[in-house]
C-alpha cells in the first residue's frame, strides 16, 4: 500500500522494509532528520516529493491507513525545535511542489466589478516556495509584490503561513497570516478543500498560524500590489529604552499617508564589539558610528530605530524641492527623540531591501554560524509590559549581548484576524515582537547554557506575569500547550484538530497531540 503510493509519487526514499535505498534517499531522509536549530533530530521512515496537490493527498491516506504514521510537511527545514520533523513518519518535501512543472506560481487577475474599484491582482503560489521565488517572479514579470513580509525570504509560503510571518511592515499591512485570500489545503482525511473568507472560513482560519495540525497548503492565493522601486531605508540609535519605544509606537500607530512602509528595531550593547555593539549599526556598510555623540547617562544597552519608505517610479524625483522622499523622511523623523547624528540613511533597490538578509546569511556560512545550532528565542510580549521586560530581560540578562540580533519592535493586534490560530498577548493594541537570534560562533558559551537561558527568560517572564506569547512555540504534551494557547483558544484549537485531523496525522513535531492507535 504504502509502496504503490511511494511509486506514483516519485518518493525520495522508500520504508525501510522495502529494499536497500539509494544514496540520494538515504541524503534527502538526513536533511528531513535536521534542521536549522540544529539542536533536535528525528529521523522519518521516508522522505516523499510530492509533484502535485493529489500526491501530498495520497501520502496522508495512506498514512491514515497505517498504524501509528504520521505525516510533516517540511517547508525549508527553518524551523528550530524539530517542528517539521516526524520521527518514523512520512515527511513531505514540501520544496518539490514549488519545482513540480504542475504547479507553478500563477498570476491571478480579478476584473473590476459594476460596484467599483479596479481590478485585483493575486499570485496563486505553491505551499513550497519561497518568498524569495515570489518576489522576483512578481517584480520581474509583473511589476507586482505581495505587500507582507518576513526578514528573511527563503522561508516557505506554507512554513510562514503556518506560523504568522513578520517583518517591519506588519504594523501597517498586517502579519503574511493578514494577506492571504485563498487557501488549497489536504487535510488529515486527506481531502483536498479549497478554502477562504466565504468557503470553509473555519478551516481558512484554522490553518492560518495552524503550526500545520489541521492541512498540508498545497497553495495559497496572495494578493499583489504595485511594486516600489526604490527605499529610503534609515537607521537611528536612542540611549533610552522608553524614548525608542515611545518613538516607535507613535511611528506605528501613524494613520497610512503619514506612515513609513516598514518600522523595525533591535537592540545592541554600548561597545565595540563588532557582531553585539556599535559596528552592527551603520547602513551602508563603511560609515562611522561616532560614540562620543551617545548621551552621558547611555546604559549598557541602545536601541536602532530601523524605518523605510518606498518610492514608486511616479514619485517626484528627489531633488524635487521639499516634496521628495528624502524631504519626506526628514519630515517624518523630525520629531522623534533619536541621538543626533547617529543616524545612518541609503536608498537601495526595493528586491535588495527585501534581499537584505542575504548578505546576513552569505557571512554567517563563511564563518560557521549558519550551520552551527541555533537556539533562538521569539516572543509577543505586550506593550503594557514591555519597559519592565526590557530592563529585567535585555538590560538585565542580555547586556552582553547574544552573538546575533535582539530584535524588538512594536506591531498592532487589529491587523491580526483573531479567528486565525495564531496566539497573542491579551492586553492592548499594541505588542512586541522579541527576537533573540542567537547565532553560535566558536569559543562562546556551551549551546545547554543558551538553551537554559532561553528558559530561563520564559520563566521570568511568567514569575513577573508579563502578557505574552511565543511565537514559534515549543512544548511538550498538551498541558504546556493549554497554557500557552489559554482555555477559549485551546478549546478552538482541540475543536479544529478533531474536525480536521482526527488522527492527528499531521505535525507530529510540534508535539501537540499524540497521533491515534
Ligand atoms: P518549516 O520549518 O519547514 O516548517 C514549519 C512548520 O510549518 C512545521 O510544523 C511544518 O510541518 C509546517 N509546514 C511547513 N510547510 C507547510 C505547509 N505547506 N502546510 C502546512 N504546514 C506546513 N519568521 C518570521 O515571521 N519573520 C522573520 O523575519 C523570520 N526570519 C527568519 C530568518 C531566519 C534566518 C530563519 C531561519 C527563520 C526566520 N523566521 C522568520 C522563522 C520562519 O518563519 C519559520 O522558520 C517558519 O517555520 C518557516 O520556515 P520554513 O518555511 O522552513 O518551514
Amino acid at each position: 500500500m504504502m509502496l504503490a503510493y511511494m511509486d506514483r509519487a516519485a518518493a525520495a526514499a522508500e520504508p525501510e522494509d522495502a529494499g536497500e535505498p539509494a544514496a540520494a534517499a538515504v541524503a534527502a531522509g538526513c536533511v528531513a532528520a535536521t534542521d536549522f536549530g540544529g539542536m533536535v533530530s528525528a529521523m522519518p521512515a521516508a522522505v516523499v516529493r510530492p509533484a502535485s496537490a493529489d500526491d501530498v493527498a495520497s501520502a496522508i491516506r495512506a498514512a491514515a491507513r497505517t498504524a501509528g504514521l504520521t505525516v510533516a510537511a517540511r517547508g525549508n527545514g527553518h524551523s528550530v525545535a524539530g517542528q517539521a520533523m516526524a520521527e518514523g513518519g512520512l515527511v513531505l518535501d514540501m520544496r518539490s511542489l514549488a519545482l513540480s512543472r504542475r504547479s507553478q506560481i500563477q498570476l491571478v487577475v480579478v476584473s473590476a466589478t459594476a460596484a467599483g474599484g479596479g481590478a485585483r491582482y493575486y499570485a496563486d503560489v505553491p505551499g513550497g516556495a519561497l518568498w524569495e521565488e515570489v518576489l522576483h517572479w512578481g517584480v520581474k514579470n509583473h511589476g507586482l509584490a505581495p505587500a507582507s513580509w518576513t526578514d528573511y525570504l527563503r522561508l516557505t509560503v506554507g512554513g510562514t503561513l503556518s506560523n504568522g510571518g513578520v517583518s517591519g511592515q506588519s504594523f501597517r499591512y498586517g502579519p503574511q497570516v493578514s494577506n492571504v485570500a485563498e487557501l488549497e489545503v489536504v487535510t488529515g482525511d486527506g481531502e483536498c478543500r479549497v478554502c477562504s473568507l466565504s468557503s470553509h472560513p473555519d478551516l481558512f482560519f484554522a490553518v492560518l498560524g495552524g503550526l500545520g495540525q489541521f492541512g498540508v497548503i498545497t497553495r495559497a492565493r496572495i494578493p499583489l500590489r504595485k511594486a516600489p522601486q526604490a527605499v529610503r531605508w534609515t537607521r537611528v540609535v536612542y540611549g533610552s529604552f522608553e524614548e525608542y519605544a515611545a518613538d516607535a509606537e507613535w511611528l506605528v500607530t501613524r494613520p497610512p499617508e503619514a506612515a513609513f512602509d516598514y518600522v523595525e528595531g533591535f537592540a545592541f550593547v554600548n561597545g565595540d564589539d563588532p557582531v553585539n555593539g556599535w559596528p552592527s549599526v551603520p547602513i551602508p556598510g563603511g560609515a562611522r558610528f561616532d560614540p562620543a555623540l551617545l548621551p552621558a547617562g547611555a546604559g549598557p544597552v541602545l536601541y536602532c530605530l530601523e524605518v523605510a519608505l518606498y518610492q514608486y517610479s511616479d514619485d517626484r524625483p528627489d531633488d524635487d524641492d521639499d516634496k521628495g522622499a528624502a524631504a519626506a523622511v526628514r519630515r517624518m523623523m523630525a520629531p522623534l527623540k533619536y541621538v543626533r547624528g547617529l543616524e545612518f540613511a541609503v536608498e537601495v533597490g526595493y528586491v535588495d531591501f527585501l534581499s537584505r538578509v542575504n548578505r546576513v546569511e552569505e557571512e554567517a556560512r563563511r564563518n560557521g554560524s549558519w550551520d552551527a545550532p541555533h537556539p533562538w528565542l521569539n516572543l509577543f510580549v505586550s506593550a503594557r509590559d514591555i519597559a519592565d521586560f526590557d530592563r529585567t530581560v535585555i538590560k538585565g540578562m542580555l547586556a552582553d549581548g547574544i552573538d546575533g540580533p535582539m530584535l524588538i519592535y512594536p506591531m498592532l493586534k487589529s491587523k491580526w484576524d483573531p479567528n486565525t490560530s495564531v496566539a497573542l498577548p491579551d492586553s492592548g493594541e499594541i505588542f512586541y515582537l522579541v527576537a533573540l537570534l542567537r547565532f553560535c560562533r566558536g569559543g562562546g558559551p556551551a549551546v545547554d547554557e543558551l538553551v537554559a537561558q532561553n528558559g530561563a527568560i520564559l520563566r521570568a517572564c511568567r514569575a513577573s506575569g508579563y502578557d505574552h506569547k511565543a511565537y514559534f512555540p515549543s512544548y511538550r504534551g498538551e498541558p504546556e500547550w493549554a497554557r500557552h494557547f489559554g482555555d477559549a483558544r485551546w478549546k478552538r484549537f482541540v475543536d479544529r484538530k478533531v474536525r480536521y485531523d482526527p488522527l492527528a496525522i499531521l505535525a507530529p513535531g510540534q508535539k501537540i497531540f499524540s497521533r491515534a492507535p
